[in-house]
């Protein structure tokens, strides 16, 4: 499986599928994200453009 944001090959173990990010963040402004948005039920994202996602939504949090 290939990342969707940085295009490198992953072993299952190391992403997140659409429905994991769902059910693992309980946060709609994870969710609201234009990455997470765009994410298919077939795409995933590794753990390493997950984490740049979350710093960032972290980030415009007050
Ligand atoms: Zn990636």
């Amino acid at each position: 499986m290939d990342c969707v944001v940085c295009n490198k090959r992953k072993k299952d173990f190391e992403v997140w599928s659409n429905k994991i990010v769902i059910a693992a963040t309980y946060d709609s402004k994870v969710q609201d994200h234009n990455v997470i948005r765009k994410l298919s039920e077939h795409e995933i994202i590794c753990h390493d453009c997950m984490q740049k996602i979350l710093d960032e939504v972290d980030e415009t949090r007050v």
